[in-house]
């Protein structure tokens, strides 16, 4: 691994040179800017839930079977206030954009937060593939129309008694079946992709195409093993096809290249690349950063 200014210097000269950005983002990046799902937010905020049902953490809470619509409908709406509507923009995120300033860029990422848009990027060039907590969706998708849920979660919040329920007159139904509504993100096969998600798939799709034969700098911020084939080793394939694209990785932990041995994917350590003979062509253009994503990007912003 580099030193702190080596990688710095690297990665500035990188931006410099290129011809547009393509940014990667999980949930790693807003843990970073401070919306971490564990920790003193969960315990600020969950503590009767974490009472009522032993709660961990943000994540894993997500997943709980709750016994009825009034259950599940308190729980969500302070998750998705915590998480998305009732939260501003995290100054990570504002410099971020800032260090894209003059750049074509494009942002793909997994994250439901809704960041990248409270910051001010343009969102003719964010496809977030996953979703957002601002939004509700048939559970069972009988018709492709998201609803904003920011006033009905308010009220939601409002209401919530002491055994953690809401009124049952609160609980969203489907306008078009009468069945349950689900926030909208992807968890299986009914989640709704509405015309905005299909226009900015393809603006995706475009970018891609358009910057092949370009230097693109491709920076991924925080994407780990948890849904790697949307965005993580997509982005190993276009560092191994197209010669010119170079790829900075910011990870905690997993910096490891994914790449085609012998006709399967491997994954292969950074201190490794000898081993399997990557070419220096191929492991010069990559940048692997452990080091934490708001240190780097205040440094490369002259902040500090
Ligand atoms: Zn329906």
């Amino acid at each position: 691994m580099m030193d702190l200014s080596k990688t710095v210097d690297r990665i500035k000269a990188l931006l410099e040179d290129c011809d547009c950005v393509l940014v990667g983002a999980g949930a790693g990046l807003s843990t970073a800017a401070g919306l971490d799902y564990g920790g003193k937010r969960f315990t600020d905020n969950f503590s009767d839930f974490i009472r009522k049902y032993g709660f961990t953490d943000m994540y894993s809470s997500g997943f709980y079977p709750f016994e009825s619509e009034e259950k599940k409908w308190a729980y969500w709406a302070r998750h998705i206030y915590t998480n998305n509507t009732g939260m501003t923009k995290m100054p990570l995120y504002e410099k971020l954009l800032k260090l894209l300033d003059g750049k074509d860029y494009f942002v793909i990422t997994t994250n439901v937060d809704e960041q990248f848009f409270k910051a001010g990027f343009d969102e003719k060039r964010v496809f977030a593939t996953q979703g957002s907590y601002r939004f509700l969706q048939c559970s069972r998708a009988c018709h492709d129309r998201l609803y904003d849920d920011t006033e009905i979660v308010q009220k939601m919040l409002e209401n919530t008694n002491e055994e953690l329920e809401i009124p049952s007159s609160l609980v969203p139904v489907c306008p078009v079946c009468g069945g349950s509504m689900d926030v909208h993100l992807r968890k299986d096969d009914y989640f709704v992709e509405d015309e905005a998600w299909h226009t900015q798939s393809s603006a995706y799709r475009d970018f891609l195409a358009k910057r092949r034969d370009d230097k693109c700098l491709m920076m991924e911020f925080g994407i780990g093993f948890n849904t790697p084939a949307i965005i993580r080793f997509p982005f190993d394939t276009y560092l191994s096809i197209l010669s010119d694209w170079n790829l900075v990785r910011f990870n905690k932990n997993d910096l490891q290249l994914a790449i085609d041995y012998h006709k399967t994917y491997k994954l292969v350590d950074v201190d490794d690349f000898s081993s399997y003979n990557l070419p220096q062509s191929l492991t010069d253009r990559y940048t692997p950063v452990s080091y934490d994503i708001e240190l780097v990007v205040d440094k490369l912003l002259g902040i500090m």
